[in-house]
């Protein structure tokens, strides 16, 4: 690293939401502790585990001799102004010329952790970078079920501010064929008390994950839980069928009919068409064939018409428009 002195360890998330590409990456537990879900291939190579908090306060330790590495590199060298110039110079990306201000706590669902140890991970991490305005985290809403509404506080209170929640669905029969785990009531319960407890809630749909078969009652179902829960941000990836996973078998067994992009686009106006929130939408992945960010209701005209505009563009000019390239500069 940065330092000729010492080698730095610290472990990291395999994975983290687009939103988080520039924040300290605190790995907490490894895998996926349901790993089950029929269209994820994340974290097959890795047994579930949650780390000592021991374990956890040592990476964080190691970081923030990164940090002061970088930041005394910079000061020697008359670059104290340019921080953020500096930590990118030697792959520190989440060093901004204020400090560090975001962080992320993975792998896919810390909150499985006993409350008080990740309380205490948050408050060191918090106490060790006094510049961190926002902690994010991925969690899964039958974990947060098993959390009672003091437990959510004493996280919120401990510095969590966000969680990523995986809707993918609210349609009770497409959860149930993805081996989700839990209920359309369930997800509307768990995004409810996430709401309720103050941490600011993202929740992510997958649109395409109904097929042909199903893509109707997908949205439906799935705005009918956001209209319910209302969270601050609405993320939507586009499903990408990965070989290996139970919903490529079913795709081979001609089970399920993977939906065109024309269809996706539908998908995406059907689902913003009902929704009845006061949240982000925005559809900031990759896997996406349109860019979109808005606020909902206020920006519903403006976003519907973003998409009607790609679907009114002939078929063979609209397939060039939504290549994932053109999508990444749009
Ligand atoms: S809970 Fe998340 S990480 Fe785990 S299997 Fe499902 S989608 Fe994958």
């Amino acid at each position: 690293m940065v330092s000729d002195a010492e080698e730095v360890y610290f472990e990291q998330p395999p994975y983290r939401p687009p939103s988080e590409s520039r924040s300290l990456l605190i790995r907490a537990t490894r895998g996926c502790p349901w790993h089950r879900c029929a269209f994820c291939q994340m974290y097959n190579d890795t047994r579930f585990e949650v780390r000592t908090v021991e374990e956890v306060e040592r990476d964080i330790e190691a970081m923030r001799r990164v940090a002061d590495t970088v930041q005394e590199f910079a000061q020697k060298n008359g670059f104290a102004d340019r921080l953020e110039h500096v930590a990118l110079h030697f792959g520190v990306l989440w060093i901004h010329d204020d400090g560090v201000k975001t962080a992320f706590i993975g792998d896919s669902n810390s909150i499985v952790m006993r409350t008080e140890d990740l309380a205490h991970i948050l408050e060191f991490l918090r106490r060790t970078f006094p510049t961190i305005e926002r902690v994010t985290s991925y969690g899964r809403a039958h974990t947060v079920l098993r959390k009672s509404p003091d437990d959510l506080r004493r996280l919120r209170e401990a510095g969590l501010s966000r969680l990523h929640l995986g809707l993918e669905t609210g349609d009770d029969e497409l959860l149930s064929y993805i081996n989700k785990g839990v209920t359309a009531a369930q997800m509307t319960e768990a995004g409810k008390r996430v709401v309720a407890s103050g941490i600011s809630l993202s929740e992510y749909v997958i649109l395409g994950l109904g097929g042909k078969e199903r893509w109707e009652q997908h949205v439906d179902g799935t705005a009918a839980v956001l209209n319910a829960v209302n969270p601050d941000f609405i993320r939507v990836r586009t499903l990408m069928v990965i070989n290996g996973t139970p919903l490529a078998e079913k795709q081979a067994r001609g089970e399920f009919t993977l939906q065109t992009p024309e269809g996706v686009l539908k998908e995406t106006r059907r689902l913003i068409e009902k929704l009845e929130v006061g949240s982000e939408f925005v559809s900031d992945h990759v896997s996406n064939y349109l860019n979109l960010s808005g606020k909902l209701p206020e920006d519903r005209e403006r976003l519907l018409q973003a998409v009607d505009a790609v679907l009114a563009t002939p078929p063979d000019a609209r397939e060039r428009l939504l290549t994932p390239e053109n999508l990444r500069h749009s």
